[in-house]
Parts: structure tokens; C-alpha cells; sequence
């Protein structure tokens, strides 16, 4: 049990303290932030959001990402820009998670000695305590474990949205892929079992969730732990059997590790979601042969046709990586011509830069900035060039759209609300005068009128326009009204937005 947190007073009214978790990095660190918001809640800290109240909490904490380039540049910016605060305020704490923590520990300190807490990736669980610790000990706490202490998804979870949750099924990953730092920072896969996920899900759809996304850095290669090769494709199917689980997702898979199987369960289970993440990285063999990836571009494309031949509607996104070590202008010609005969939905493109600690980092032929961008704004052209025109196919389409709680940013002209397809595309629509409209989580079923490269627009007439309000929009009516302190019917006695996760274990107040 964590330590409850003391309040702060001010004008002699005694307040709970105020937190802030600033994230950056992939949806895995999204995920740990939820767990690190509903970790300081439990403690009784106040979530405060300085972008919205422009105050800084009285804790700060950064989840970091040693991925991306100028990762480290950003967080220490970051920290330099609350030294003189701290100094302003001195109870105030701020403490550094996640990948860049990991990798750099007492650096964090050398560097920034007004740090008072970090941790490492295996054990965002004791965030709490070792900011309890510094607090009384008046000294900085550094803790760095180098296995899991406690699975991440069995600690108390703040989530940022009442209608779709995260789930993590494994952590950690077996490949070696020499671009990146992940295997040396967040350990070998471990893997949760089947029982314990489906309870985990099935506590997020008695909250309210109607979608879930299945989370693991290697999401595919599930049960290679506990020696089942088919355990992936069993889990999507058990996930097909949760009455009132909507939409399933999952992210990321290695295409090396896809098998017919998968496709299989992905086809056969109707609340899987016609839509699939399949990081390409380079479309040359050379390249993928020096990445350690282990499929080609062959097997890569034979997935593909595989998946459509069977979902045919599916929307299928990857990541692909510009100017690795040596990649010379055939081989991303190679990457053009998977990329032009894939036919992505969305890519999310990356240039290629040095991440120390990786193998790559030390691989000879590291290619001029220029010549990087070059092929970059190339690929993104081409791109660019397909998801328009992929999205053209959508006009004519009905679609049902989950309604979204962020609307476009021309919401304010337009006055379109946004929402997501089944195959996860990002729509704008307006409701028909006269029409009801809908709240976040619910369903509207419309036409695609309209289509540009990164979202579809439908402006249905009233007869076009239709509404399924569903236990996701109640949800989010309930979230918005004990946000008030109303209470409303279903919210129990004493309403929390914290869960741990797990049926048995709920947490309520
Ligand atoms: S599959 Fe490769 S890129 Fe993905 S986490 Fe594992 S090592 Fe990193």
C-alpha cells in the first residue's frame, strides 16, 4: 500500500497535492503514464494540468523515451525550464521515468541535481514511495531495477479515455533489431497470463470501455513464455467471446512472427477490427538483413495479401525507417516499391539518427543528414500519394464511427465532431440539423462524402444519419458528471475514475 500524500496548504485551507505526468515516446510509455497517474491518485494527489489551469503541479513527472534523436536534449531542456520554480517552490518534486531513466540513471542527476526521484522501466511501481522517501529524507532517490518487479497492467491505472483502454498482455522483447534500445531497457518478453488479461479486459468493458488495444512491444510473438505458439491467435479469439467488447486492436506485431493463424482468429472473431499495424522498416533485404530483422520483403507482402485476402477491407499502417547505415539509393528504391505495392493506409515515416547503445550506432556508412531528408521527403510524397487516394476509395462507403472525445482542428468553422471507423480511420461529421447528437463512445453510422489524406468527411442528411447510443457514451455522461461531484445512476457510492485493472481487485474512492 502506498503512502497517502500530504496536503499543501494554501491560505490556511489545506489542498491535496497537484500532479502532472508529461509523456513522450510510443503508446507503451502512453500506457505506463496511465499507471503512473492512477498510481499518484491512489496516494492522493490531484491530477492538474498546466496546459489547461497554466500552473505547474506540485509533482512533476516526465516519462521519457530514449528512441527517438534529441530525446535526452528534450527532457533536460525540459528540466532546466523548472529549475528556477523549484527553487520558487521547494516542496515541489519532480521525478524522471521511463526508457531515458533506464538508460541514463545517476546521469539524470549529475546533470540535473534538482531531480528529486528516478526510476527505471520495472519499477514505475514504486514511484510513490520513492517520492515519499525523498520528501523525508530531504535527498534525491534513484531506483533502477534491471527485471519486472510487478507487471505494470496489475498497478492502479488512471485511463484518459472511459470509452477504449489499453491492455498490455507482454513487456520486454526477444529480438534484437540493431536500430533499437528497447531489449536492452526493457528486458527479455514476459508475458501475462491469458486468465489475467481477459479479467483485465473484462473490468474495463464493466467501466464503460467498449474497445480495447491488446499491447505488447512484440504483440504477436504472446506466449513464447509459457511455450504456446498459438497463443496470440487463442487470446483474439477469447476476445471475441467478451459480451458487450466491441472493437479489438492490437499493436505492434513483427511480421517475422505473423502467422496464418493470426490471420485466422483476426478474420473469424467479428469484434477484431478490420485494421492491422505491420512495421515494414525498409522494403530492401539488405537492409532488413543489417535492421536483424529476420522476414523479407517477399514474406512482408505475402501477409499482406494473405490479410486482405481474407479481411478485405482491411486498413493496414506501418512504421518505415529512412537512411539506415549503409542503405544505398536501390535499396530505397526497394522501400518505394513495397511501400507503392503495399498500399498503407498511414505510414509513420522516421529518419534514421544514432541512438548510443544501440549496435547500429557503431555500423560504418551513417549517411549525411541531407541525403536522409532527400529520400525522407520522397517517401512521405509517395505516401502522402496513396492514403489520398486509398481514402478516395472510402467515398460512397457507410461507416460506423466511434465518436471521440477531440474533435478536428476546423471543429470550430465546421462544426463536425470526430470519431474513428472500424478500421481505425479518423473521420469528421456533421449531425443533421434537428438530428440528436452524439457523446463520446457513442456509434453513428454515416456515409463518406468527403476525403482528404489523413481523415474522411461525411455531412449526411437526416436520413443517412444514425445514432446507437451506447454503455460507452453512459460512461462518459457519468465521468463528465462525478467530474462535477454529481452524482448519477451507476456510478456506485463513491465513484473513481482509478481501477486496478482487475475484476476482483476494482477500487472505489
Ligand atoms: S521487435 Fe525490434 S524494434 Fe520492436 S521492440 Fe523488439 S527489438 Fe525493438
Amino acid at each position: 500500500m502506498t503512502e497517502r500524500e500530504p496536503m499543501t496548504q494554501i491560505d490556511g485551507e489545506e489542498l491535496p497535492r497537484t500532479y502532472e505526468v508529461r509523456t513522450f515516446g510510443c503508446q507503451m510509455n502512453v500506457h505506463d503514464s496511465e499507471r503512473l497517474s492512477g498510481l499518484l491518485e491512489d496516494a492522493g494527489l490531484e491530477r492538474k494540468d498546466e496546459a489547461l489551469t497554466g500552473e505547474v503541479a506540485d509533482v512533476v513527472v516526465f516519462n521519457t523515451c530514449a528512441v527517438r534523436e534529441n530525446a535526452d536534449n528534450k527532457l533536460y531542456g525540459n528540466l532546466g525550464m523548472l529549475a528556477p520554480l523549484k527553487r520558487e517552490r521547494p516542496n515541489m518534486q519532480i521525478a524522471v521515468g521511463g526508457c531515458l531513466a533506464q538508460k541514463d540513471r545517476d546521469t539524470i542527476l549529475k546533470k540535473a541535481p534538482w531531480v528529486d526521484v528516478v526510476f527505471g522501466t520495472h519499477n514505475i511501481g514504486s514511484l510513490p514511495t520513492l517520492l515519499a522517501r525523498s520528501r523525508h529524507n530531504k535527498q534525491a532517490e534513484l531506483e533502477i531495477l534491471e527485471s519486472l518487479d510487478v507487471f505494470p497492467s496489475t498497478l492502479p491505472t488512471r485511463r484518459e479515455s472511459v470509452y477504449a483502454g489499453w491492455v498490455s498482455i507482454s513487456v520486454g522483447c526477444n529480438n534484437t533489431c540493431t536500430f533499437c534500445i528497447v531489449p536492452s531497457l526493457r528486458g527479455k518478453e514476459r508475458d501475462r497470463r491469458p486468465g489475467e488479461i481477459l479479467a483485465e479486459i473484462e473490468a474495463l468493458v464493466a467501466d464503460g470501455a467498449i474497445e480495447v488495444t491488446l499491447l505488447g512491444q512484440n504483440v504477436n510473438s504472446y506466449g513464447v513464455e509459457f511455450g504456446d505458439k498459438l497463443a496470440f491467435g487463442k487470446l483474439l479469439r477469447a476476445c471475441g467471446q467478451i459480451e458487450g467488447l466491441e472493437r479489438v486492436r492490437f499493436t505492434s506485431p513483427h511480421p517475422a512472427a505473423f502467422t496464418d493463424d493470426v490471420i485466422d482468429a483476426m478474420a473469424e472473431t467479428p469484434n477484431v477490427m478490420p485494421q492491422l499495424h505491420m512495421p515494414l522498416q525498409s522494403g530492401s533485404d539488405k537492409v532488413l538483413k543489417d535492421m536483424r530483422r529476420s522476414y523479407r520483403s517477399k514474406k512482408f507482402l505475402g501477409i499482406l495479401d494473405k490479410v486482405r485476402e481474407r479481411i478485405p477491407h482491411a486498413a493496414i499502417t506501418t512504421d518505415i525507417i529512412v537512411g539506415f547505415p549503409g542503405e544505398t539509393e536501390e535499396d530505397f528504391q526497394g522501400t518505394l516499391d513495397v511501400v507503392e505495392a503495399s498500399r498503407f493506409s498511414t505510414a509513420f515515416t522516421f529518419q534514421y539518427s544514432k541512438r548510443p547503445g544501440t549496435p547500429a550506432a557503431d555500423l560504418p556508412d551513417q549517411l549525411p543528414k541531407a541525403v536522409v531528408q532527400e529520400r525522407y521527403e520522397r517517401l512521405t510524397a509517395l505516401q502522402d500519394r496513396i492514403a489520398k487516394e486509398e481514402n478516395a476509395k472510402q467515398v460512397g462507403r457507410t461507416v460506423e464511427v466511434l465518436v471521440t472525445e477531440q474533435s478536428g482542428r476546423k471543429a470550430g468553422e465546421t462544426h463536425r465532431l470526430s470519431g474513428r471507423t472500424t478500421d481505425q480511420r479518423l473521420v469528421h461529421f456533421s449531425v443533421p440539423a434537428g438530428a440528436e447528437a452524439p457523446r463520446p463512445g457513442d456509434l453513428v453510422t454515416v456515409p463518406v462524402t468527403g476525403a482528404a489524406a489523413f481523415h474522411l468527411v461525411s455531412d449526411p442528411t437526416t436520413d443517412q444519419y444514425s445514432l446507437r447510443r451506447s454503455r460507452a457514451g453512459d460512461a462518459w455522461d457519468r465521468a463528465q458528471a462525478e467530474s462535477c461531484g454529481v452524482p448519477t445512476p451507476g456510478s456506485g457510492p463513491t465513484g473513481s475514475k482509478t481501477n486496478l485493472g482487475m475484476p476482483s481487485l476494482m477500487v472505489r474512492g
